[in-house]
């Protein structure tokens, strides 16, 4: 485990499935953390008292992303507990939209307003809370190097943090300051809730990850947390595949 104690983490999507895995690590190797949400109050308030019972600093945010004023409202509570931030982690997004026949122009705007507007002006607005030397991590997924036809738009966004990723590292170098992404795959969460319960889904994807499972929230916090951690001082711009080497190939 690292030592973040004395640092300031924020996660956003963090009351529930990775996001809440990524806050608990993160307390847990020693930082305060924010945890953010958009309306599910009592799980944000549940991950909260799990870290504290664990020994953590925690506090909850609540701010709907995707909609007008989101990262005002983010902010504004942030900035009434902390005056500066050394670990950003954004995680929250909203799921698979379906294939492209059923995407209408309101869902193709809401997708990308969560999962690349937000993302993109909550590090514009955290550059100035950002510390010298500090972690800039985005969520991302292992469905940008396969090809998952019920996923496009979706994909298309995670597409887009990842080339975030990579040019805000070569911007934010000079302070220190480190930008990679990470990519789950298959990982047993709400988001995947209704997926997992058609029989044989969870034994079809399992069969199709290396490593013969699908994912634990705390598998893709326990990379999170090495991103976020001192050892990964000299890693920027990388994209970190967490998804058990899920779709590698045949495994005849
Ligand atoms: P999840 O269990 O559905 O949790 C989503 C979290 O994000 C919740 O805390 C939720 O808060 C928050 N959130 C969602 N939409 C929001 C919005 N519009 N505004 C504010 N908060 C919002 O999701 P997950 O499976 O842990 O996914 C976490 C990340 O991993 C996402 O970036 C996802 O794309 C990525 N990922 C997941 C998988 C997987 O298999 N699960 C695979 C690859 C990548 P509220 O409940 O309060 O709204």
């Amino acid at each position: 485990m690292a030592d973040l104690s004395g640092r300031t983490a924020l996660v956003t999507g963090a009351s529930r499935g990775i996001g809440r895995a990524v806050a608990e690590r993160l307390a847990a190797d020693g930082a305060l953390v924010a945890v953010h949400y958009g309306g599910d109050d009592a799980a944000a308030a549940d991950t909260v008292s799990a870290i504290e019972r664990a020994g953590g600093k925690a506090f909850a945010i609540r701010a709907e992303l995707g909609v007008d004023g989101d990262v005002d409202t983010l902010f504004a509570a942030f900035g009434d507990r902390c005056a500066g931030l050394d670990i950003l982690v954004n995680n929250a997004s909203s799921g698979p939209a379906g294939p492209i026949e059923e995407t209408t122009p309101e869902a193709f705007d809401r997708i990308f307003a969560v999962n690349v507007k937000a993302p993109f002006f909550i590090l514009q607005r955290a550059l100035p809370l950002l510390r010298d030397g500090g972690r800039v991590i985005t969520v991302s997924s292992v469905s940008t190097r396969i090809a998952t036809p019920v996923q496009t738009s979706y994909v298309m966004t995670k597409a887009a943090v990842e080339v975030m990723g990579r040019t805000l590292a070569n911007a934010l170098g000079a302070r220190q300051i480190t930008v990679n992404t990470v990519t789950p795959g298959a990982t047993d969460t709400d988001m995947n809730k209704e997926l997992f319960e058609v029989p044989g889904v969870t034994a079809y994807l399992a069969g199709q990850t290396a490593l013969d499972r699908i994912g634990r929230p705390a598998d893709i916090a326990a990379a999170v947390a090495f991103l976020a951690s001192d050892d990964a001082r000299w890693i920027t711009g990388h994209v970190l595949d967490a998804s058990g080497g899920m779709y590698l190939g045949p495994r005849l």
